[in-house]
């Protein structure tokens, strides 16, 4: 596996994979790489024939309050898990090359990435546009691979895309959960196994509102009014906002239309956020 931190390295490592007819099929990470970035990774080898991952903490889809000095890093472990899931090239660019003094340039979607993360968390999805608009034509890939486990960054990348005819196919995977069925994130790393347990209320919620559905509850008010209540018997949990909504435009829904919306929720355990969300 090639691993390269300069862009023009990354650069020419791609130019190589198109001389050689090989198509690209590029996953964009933060790091501290889990389960659920490995079956992104096995994905995208579906897709194309080579693999180039990034591993990028972006500073510039955090807000001044907070986590970028502390988000997990695992270099060592990263490429551990690229080379074993044959990545073929590792792309792990600096801040200072990525985003230099006087950088000034950012790629704002204005609908999408409005509600859910976008009303608590204002620069997020600029932030991620920008970095992945860089790292697209850094790398150029043909297909661009993410996780339904973040379902507004799809939909909000779906829609810049289309905008802006980026010449990308998007792939997504399903949500990977550990076996207790918390949906694996980096930033489980930061919860004590008190507040793990109590997480884990979440997933039970979003499935017993999966169940509802199943057995015929139409009323987007139904769902969130149980998952509400038995995520309020929590302790240590606080609800940053859970909504029914359209998978693509991220729009609030009243009515549940199966296999067309989602069920979102990002939620504090303690200091912690985490988001999740289950396809109805
Ligand atoms: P991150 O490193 O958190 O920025 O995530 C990089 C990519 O991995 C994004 O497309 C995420 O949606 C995806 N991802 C993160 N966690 C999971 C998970 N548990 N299951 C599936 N995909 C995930």
């Amino acid at each position: 596996m090639q691993k390269h931190d300069k862009i023009s390295a990354m650069q020419e490592a791609a130019r190589a994979l198109r001389q050689a007819g090989r198509p690209i099929a590029f996953v964009p990470t933060m790091g501290a790489l889990h389960a659920g970035h490995a079956s992104l990774i096995r994905l995208a080898r579906e897709k194309a024939d080579a693999v180039v991952v990034s591993a990028f903490v972006n500073p510039l889809q955090f807000g001044p309050s907070e986590d970028l000095a502390r988000y997990p890093r695992s270099p060592s472990s990263d490429a551990l898990l690229c080379e074993k899931e044959n990545a073929e090239v590792l792309f792990t660019p600096t801040v200072e090359e990525m985003f230099p003094k006087g950088f000034s340039t950012h790629l704002l979607e204005e609908a999408v990435s409005k509600p859910l993360c976008g009303v608590v968390r204002p620069v997020l999805f600029r932030g991620v546009l920008t970095c992945w608009l860089k790292l697209f034509n850094i790398v150029r890939p043909d297909v661009v691979v993410m996780g339904e486990k973040d379902a507004q960054q799809v939909a909000v990348l779906r829609k810049a895309a289309a905008d802006l005819l980026l010449p990308i196919e998007i792939v997504t995977g399903p949500v990977v959960r550990d076996a207790d069925g918390l949906a694996i994130s980096a930033r489980n790393s930061y919860l004590t196994p008190s507040q793990r347990e109590e997480a884990l209320a979440v997933f039970v919620a979003l499935r017993k509102a999966k169940e509802m559905v199943d057995s015929g509850v139409k009323s987007a008010d139904r769902l969130v009014a149980e998952v509400t209540h038995m995520i309020a018997a929590k302790r240590r949990l606080r609800v940053i906002y859970i909504s029914v909504v359209d998978r693509n435009t991220m729009e609030q829904l009243r009515e549940i239309s199966p296999g067309q919306c989602l069920l979102a929720i990002s939620y504090w355990v303690d200091e912690v956020r985490l988001t999740d969300n289950m396809t109805l």
